[in-house]
């Protein structure tokens, strides 16, 4: 459990926090019980994905890039694959398209340390190629289990490739964003992956009526 605690606040420093108010309330215990059960089922899951050989990613990557943030959270991001710069540093969504999904948080008074962030595949496909369906067959039992362990009040899938597979169904993201839908209970916001609207800024405008509806079924006001 200490360790868990030590890794969680680490994870806070490299995201740039410099102090951590040790003054806030504090959980009771039966919270505390739970929060350290659910960093604890992160960290082994971390682990089984590091030594991953399901499918052949597990022998091309540098780094697997299991997840990152609060297992606590009240909104999760699932995206599709790590890209060269996440399989270097074995964390999700660096690079320009993270600095985005940063931004977006912040648009919506969110921090990264308050959500979870998460992709389909935990290793990258050679040269960014798209994930195949077996590799996300493969790899489908460590997403379900991130799922299962925040248990989040809303999933956000970033691009076509994670909403199709969570929600089981095949068709453009066009038809699937701009309603909410349902896995196992949580509610599911498709929308575009960040990379997809470096390549088309005409998406950001669809993509933040999507963070409002998340912000909405959050009860959280959108920030002025
Ligand atoms: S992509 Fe998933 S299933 Fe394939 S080797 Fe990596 S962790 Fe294992």
């Amino acid at each position: 459990m200490r360790q868990e605690i030590r890794n969680y606040l680490h994870y806070l420093m490299d995201l740039g926090e410099e102090e951590v108010f040790l003054d806030q309330p504090p959980m009771d215990e039966g919270a505390d019980a739970l929060m350290g059960d659910r960093l604890q089922t992160m960290e082994s899951l971390r682990r089984e994905a590091e030594g991953c050989r399901r499918c052949p990613l597990g022998g091309t990557r540098t780094n697997s890039v299991f997840g990152i943030g609060n297992p606590h959270a009240e909104l999760m991001f699932i995206g599709e694959a790590p890209g060269r710069e996440e399989d270097l540093k074995g964390e999700p969504f660096v690079g320009a398209a993270g600095q985005l999904l940063d931004r977006i948080l912040k648009a919506m008074g969110l921090r990264r340390d308050e959500v979870y962030i998460a992709n389909l595949l935990k290793c990258r496909p050679p040269g960014n190629r798209d994930p195949q369906h077996e590799e996300i067959e493969a790899c489908w039992h460590f997403l379900e289990r991130q799922v299962e362990t925040v248990h989040p009040r809303v999933i956000c899938t970033l691009g076509s490739y994670s909403a199709s597979a969570l929600l089981g169904i095949h068709a453009p993201l066009s038809r699937l964003r701009g309603r909410v839908h349902a896995f196992r209970g949580i509610d599911v916001v498709p929308t575009y992956h960040p990379a997809a609207l470096l390549r088309n800024p005409a998406w950001k405008r669809p993509t933040w009526e999507d963070m409002q509806r998340i912000l909405s079924l959050l009860e959280r006001s959108i920030p002025g």
